[in-house]
Order: structure tokens, then C-alpha cells, then sequence
């Protein structure tokens, strides 16, 4: 049993022991833990003390069926109760992990067939990494190594993945490396579509392939909808374009849809949304709606078809791919996707979402550019949108909105990575109803009249 202790123990306890990831370490070890999650139900989570937030992110936009699923426990609880643990390696395998790369295979689009088990985002995609080179290197490029991704593309922190993003603090920390990852080089620009003449064509994945030659790369990698770049959508082609583009120079497309896969998108794959079938697909968060710890890399026929050619050991491997667990909560999870209409839900609530954000903008000034896919949502803050002025950093405006909100018991997401960047996202549950949502809007509409005027 865990102990039952004061929040004020849990904090001290946290504060002395507890790490925290993506977390300001002095001042957490000054302050200790913001909140301490206790329970939650439907789009709320409740403190400790008592004291519920909306959850307007899907904490770290991963619950997608919402918070307080029960089923989900008992389908836990049900496949712990059988048996601890079962390994994938040395072609050992368990029930639960059949079924749902039998389901996923089902589900995705194209001839995404196979699925390489993994335990989250990052581990995902550099297993895609790898399984890209190694792809090539069967094919007998041993030198087709490359990796090209976007800035303002979040792949996770392993090193492969950190190196991928394109978010300074996250590639560059503690200086680790990977050679053969080009560092987050590539736009997200509608110079993809093939104008050569374009101010940002040397920024764009044709003239990276160009530049390295394609028979230097391996894979671009790209998120469907950037998510923790600050939801930044694709512009019209750019997708489809990219698939062709991999397809005119031998590359191969990952499409990392950690957070857009299992219906954030109101789609159960973000790339649903432009037919494209890309040749790895890595998935995680949505997958088990947080309640278990699960990913995979979805694995096409024609990528399929080189690794079973392979008459030797894989030699790789997460003990936990495949953890019977997580594949039984997995399976409960899209069975009630499926069950409870939560793909189309997430486009009619996002359709919802959208009226709420234009209503925003229309309201208050600094409101600029609301963006939404279903239910994955974002809007920038500035001091003249008209005039594309940011405000000075020193306002730290998508912040102070962020914690207004808090204070009004709703929880959404500051980005502001960058020099001038305010950008705020918002990414509730699939669960949410429409009475929600009308609520999630006026806190924000009232958050933004009490901070709004005091900025500069
Ligand atoms: N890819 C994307 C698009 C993500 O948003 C994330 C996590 N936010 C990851 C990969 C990394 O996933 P994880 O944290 O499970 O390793």
C-alpha cells in the first residue's frame, strides 16, 4: 500500500528525492511540486487537497479517452492477475501483444502491417532511426545514415530522438550526439511543393537530400501536426509532397504520430487526414491513454519484407516491448475509441473548439493565429498581430496566461522557446462535451481580460 501522507509530507518528500524531467531543477528543489495529482474523472483531474483542474491538455496530450477509465484498470488488473510479465525477445511473445499489432495492423492505413513493440515516443522513433539504416543497409547503402527532420519537430529526448528535435534546449542538452541526425535542419514551408525560387528553399528537405545526397539519407522524420514545437499545422501539400519527394529520391517517411495517433486529430492517424501512408509510423501517449506505458513503430510491407529476410539475431530491444500489461490496457483503450465514437468526436468537439478560438481572437487583441486538427489546438500571443509584433520577453505572456488559468482550476500549455515566441496549446480529452469546452473557453476569455491589459 502507499502510505497516506499530507500533501505536505509528499511534497517535502518530492522536493528532497524527485528529479523532475522538463522541470527548472533550482527552483523546483526551492518550491517543490505545483500540484499533487491524486485522481481524476472524464477531463478532470483532482488534487490531493481536494482541489479539481480541467484537464485542457490531456496532461501530456496522452489521455486521450480521459481520465477515471475503469475499464482500463480492470483490463490492468485482469491481465497482471495471469501472469507478471512476458518477453518478446527470442521470438517468445504473450496474448495481448498478438492482439493488438493484430488490431493496429487493422487500423492503420496502407500496408503498416507489422509493429515493433516499444515502452513510449522515444524509444519509437529511434527505433525508426535504426530500422530506416538498417533497411538501407540490407539493401547494401552502408552508408545511407541520414536522418532529416523539422525545426520545431519534438521526437523525445534518447539521443537519437534528441538530436532529431528541433527545439534547441532539448537537442543540444548535455551535448550528446549522433553524427548522422541533421539536426532538426528542414522548414516546415510551403517551399516543399517545389518552388525553387522560394527565400527558404535552402531550408527545405529537397535541397538538404540534394545537398547530402540521397544516397546519404536514410529517412525524413515528421510529425503530422507539430505538438511541444507549438502546434504548428502543415501547409496545403506539404505532406503528400513529402511522400513523393521520399519516393522520387529512395528515402524513406516516418510519420511520428505520438501525439496525433488514436483520434487527437479526429482521425485515428494524423496522416488519415491527406490519404498518405508513410514507410515507418511510430505511435505511443494515446495509444494506452496514459494508463500504461506503450509504443511501437509500425512497420510497412515493403520494410517488412527486408527485415524478414534477415537470417540472423535483431539485436534490438526494450525488455518491456510488448509488456503483456500495457498491450491488454492498449487494446481496452481502442476498443473504446471504437466503441464510444471518439475519433468523430474529437472532430465535432474540435469543430467546436475552433468557433471558441475564433471567438477568442475576435475578443481580445493579442489573440493571433488559432490553429486546430480536432481536438489539438494552439494559438500565439502578441503584442500587434496586424503589425506581427511579438511581445518583449520580459512579458512572458503565453506563461502568465498559462498560470492565470491554473489559478482558475484549468490547465493548459505555454510554449516559448524561442525569442518573441508566446504560443499556448490546448489539447482536452476526446471525452470532452460541449458544455465543457464552452467552459474551457470562458476561463480562457476571462484569464486573457485579467492579464491582457497589464501587458506592454
Ligand atoms: N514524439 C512526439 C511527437 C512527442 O510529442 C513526444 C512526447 N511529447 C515524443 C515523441 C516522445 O515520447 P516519450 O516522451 O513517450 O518518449
Amino acid at each position: 500500500m502507499i502510505k497516506s501522507s499530507s500533501t505536505n509530507e509528499i511534497s517535502a518528500i518530492d522536493k528532497k528525492h524527485v528529479i523532475h524531467p522538463t522541470t527548472n531543477p533550482y527552483l523546483h528543489a526551492k518550491q517543490g511540486p505545483k500540484a499533487v495529482f491524486a485522481k481524476g474523472s472524464g477531463v478532470n483531474v483532482i488534487d490531493a487537497e481536494g482541489r479539481s483542474f480541467m484537464d485542457g491538455v490531456s496532461m501530456l496530450w496522452n489521455v486521450n479517452t480521459g481520465h477515471g477509465q475503469k475499464e482500463l484498470a480492470a483490463a490492468a488488473y485482469e491481465q497482471m492477475a495471469e501472469i507478471a510479465y512476458g518477453s518478446q525477445f527470442y521470438g517468445f511473445t504473450n496474448k495481448p501483444a498478438a492482439q493488438l499489432a493484430e488490431k493496429l495492423a487493422a487500423l492503420a492505413p496502407g500496408s503498416l502491417d507489422s509493429v515493433f513493440f516499444t515502452s513510449g515516443g522515444s524509444e519509437s522513433n529511434d527505433t525508426a532511426f535504426k530500422l530506416a539504416r538498417f533497411y538501407w543497409q540490407q539493401h547494401g547503402y552502408s552508408q545511407k545514415n541520414k536522418i532529416i527532420s523539422l525545426q520545431r519537430g519534438y521526437h523525445g529526448v534518447t539521443v537519437s530522438a534528441q538530436r532529431a528535435t528541433g527545439i534547441d534546449a532539448f537537442r543540444n542538452f548535455s551535448g550528446s550526439k549522433d553524427p548522422d541526425i541533421l539536426n532538426a535542419k528542414a522548414h516546415l514551408t510551403e517551399c516543399e511543393l517545389g518552388d525553387r525560387s522560394h527565400p527558404d528553399y535552402k531550408g527545405c528537405i529537397r535541397s538538404i537530400i540534394e545537398k547530402e545526397g540521397a544516397d546519404r539519407v536514410a529517412a525524413v522524420i515528421l510529425e503530422p501536426v507539430q505538438g511541444a514545437g507549438g502546434v504548428h499545422l502543415p501547409p496545403e501539400g506539404y505532406v503528400e509532397a513529402v511522400r513523393a519527394l521520399c519516393d522520387e529520391h529512395n528515402v524513406l517517411m516516418i510519420a511520428d504520430e505520438v501525439i496525433c495517433g488514436f483520434g487527437r486529430t479526429g482521425e485515428m492517424f494524423g496522416m488519415n487526414h491527406w490519404n498518405v501512408t508513410p514507410d515507418l509510423m511510430c505511435i505511443a501517449k494515446g495509444i494506452t491513454s496514459g494508463y500504461a506505458q506503450l509504443g511501437g513503430v509500425l512497420i510497412s510491407e515493403k520494410v517488412n519484407k527486408v527485415i524478414v529476410q534477415y537470417d540472423n539475431v535483431l539485436a534490438h530491444g526494450f525488455t518491456y516491448s510488448g509488456h503483456p500489461t500495457a498491450c491488454a490496457v492498449g487494446l481496452k483503450n481502442i476498443e473504446i475509441i471504437e466503441r464510444d465514437g471518439l475519433v468523430a468526436r474529437a472532430k465535432e468537439m474540435g469543430d467546436e473548439l475552433k468557433k471558441g478560438l475564433q471567438y477568442l481572437q475576435d475578443k481580445h487583441r493579442c489573440v493571433a493565429k488559432p490553429r486546430n486538427l480536432g481536438l489539438l489546438a494552439g494559438f500565439d500571443l502578441m503584442k500587434d498581430p496586424e503589425a506581427s509584433l511579438p511581445f518583449h520577453d520580459s512579458v512572458k505572456a503565453a506563461n502568465t496566461l498559462v498560470e492565470e488559468c491554473f489559478d482558475r482550476n484549468l490547465i493548459i500549455r505555454p510554449f516559448d522557446f524561442e525569442e518573441g515566441m508566446n504560443i499556448v496549446a490546448i489539447a482536452p480529452p476526446l471525452v470532452i462535451t460541449k458544455q465543457e469546452m464552452e467552459n474551457m473557453i470562458t476561463i480562457i476569455d476571462e484569464a486573457l481580460t485579467a492579464v491582457s491589459s497589464k501587458w506592454e
